[in-house]
């Protein structure tokens, strides 16, 4: 069985890292690499030699029987694939409801890393926590990056700086991870999230937890938010703004999966904050926390800078690509034996990333 590895198109991070694809030969597969795919994150051509061919992406296409991405391949590459050939990537079947039926009908195998259940059993293949806790961590950098003030409280002979006000909303995994980066940074951190578990979390770090009464914490939605209703985040905003008018950064993170993400911080709100302040919505690509965040844009509203862009763990390109590697390798260390493609649909880890499965 030959697995393929391709040069992302819009992306710096690689699916696999050498030391992966090290343990990838260890099952017994070939791997074929396209060349420069670990460029820009620093991996070179002649680390990935050791173990794999490294090809044209052509070569890659045609030969692959199981291809792995960061993002899913154009659509020009596809109809390249032959026929059975196994697709893993980064699908999100919940948002692009095209995609299932695009592999189906060019008789490819689809599996999305963003559909394995996330049960413990699944912990070390979670890419979702890998990826949003880098973006947690990056959030914190980009908003000190911007801030025109320190983080830390100083006193110098020159005179006291009071510390950075940070406010966090969703205390999930990158929620968690901007919490202990903005800590460690000499901030004082105030987070929010609807589900009371992450209260306890939140205080672990050393952050305040902000209580908005009425949330619905549904224990069946397997640890992930509900959606709430309009009247419970109207008074959530107005929990919001009050802090926000105080805040010097506000990282966003609130997601409701499958759904658009939730309006917290409205224009209203950050027409009153202080101008230098900055937000980063990391649920940009979900339509944004901040009514006026732009996708994959930094824009100014009255001296505020708001910063769109879920994908800022691609910036950390070396150890994101790291990660994401390992959460593949133990991904495919199940649907793989001896050598061959073995697909256990009775494992639900299995089931859940397999998305192309013909009803
Ligand atoms: P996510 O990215 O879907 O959402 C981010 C956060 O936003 C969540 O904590 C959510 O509760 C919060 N949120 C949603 N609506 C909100 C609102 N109106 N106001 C404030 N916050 C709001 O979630 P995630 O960070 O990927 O994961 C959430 C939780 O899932 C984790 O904290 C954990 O408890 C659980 N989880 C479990 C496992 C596991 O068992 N292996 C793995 C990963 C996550």
């Amino acid at each position: 069985m030959k697995i393929g590895i391709l040069k992302e198109q819009k992306d710096k991070r690689v699916a696999l890292a050498p030391a992966t694809v090290k343990k990838l030969k260890g099952l017994g597969v070939e791997i074929l690499v396209e060349k420069n795919a670990g460029f820009a994150a620093h991996y070179p051509d002649e680390e990935y030699a050791e173990y794999a061919s490294v090809l044209s992406r052509a070569n890659v296409l045609a030969e692959a029987d199981l291809l792995i991405s960061v993002f899913p391949p154009p659509d020009a590459d596809l109809k390249k694939l032959k026929e059975g050939t196994a697709l893993l990537s980064q699908f999100r079947p919940y948002f692009d409801t095209t995609v299932t039926g695009k592999l189906q009908k060019l008789k490819l195998k689809g599996f999305s890393m963003d559909m394995i259940p996330r049960t413990t059993l699944a912990q070390t293949m979670d890419l979702l926590s890998s990826m949003a806790s880098i973006a947690g961590y990056k959030a914190v950098l980009t908003a000190a990056q911007l801030l025109p003030r320190y983080f830390p409280m100083l006193i110098t002979a020159a005179g006291s700086i009071r510390p950075a006000k940070v406010l966090v909303l969703g205390a999930g995994v990158a929620g968690l991870q901007a919490i202990a980066t903005a800590k460690r940074l000499g901030a004082m951190v105030e987070a929010s999230d609807t589900r009371l578990a992450a209260k306890e979390e939140v205080e672990s770090l050393g952050g305040k937890f902000i209580v908005v009464e009425g949330a619905k914490d549904e224990k069946t939605a397997g640890g992930y938010a509900v959606e709430q209703t309009e009247e419970f985040l109207k008074r959530q905003r107005e929990e919001v703004q009050a802090r926000a008018m105080k805040a010097d950064v506000i990282i966003t993170t609130a997601q409701v999966r499958g759904r658009k993400a939730p309006l917290l911080v409205p224009k209203s709100t950050v027409e009153k904050m202080n101008p230098g302040s900055v937000i980063v919505d990391l649920a940009a690509s979900t339509g944004g926390n901040c009514e006026l965040t732009k996708d994959n844009e930094t824009v100014e509203f009255n001296g505020v800078t708001i910063v769109g862009d879920s994908e800022l763990a691609a910036t950390v390109t070396q150890d994101a690509s790291f990660l994401f590697g390992n959460n593949v390798f133990n991904f495919i260390k199940v649907i793989i034996k001896d050598g061959a493609l073995h697909l256990d649909m009775k494992n639900v880890i299995v089931a859940g990333a397999y998305f192309t499965a013909e009803s």
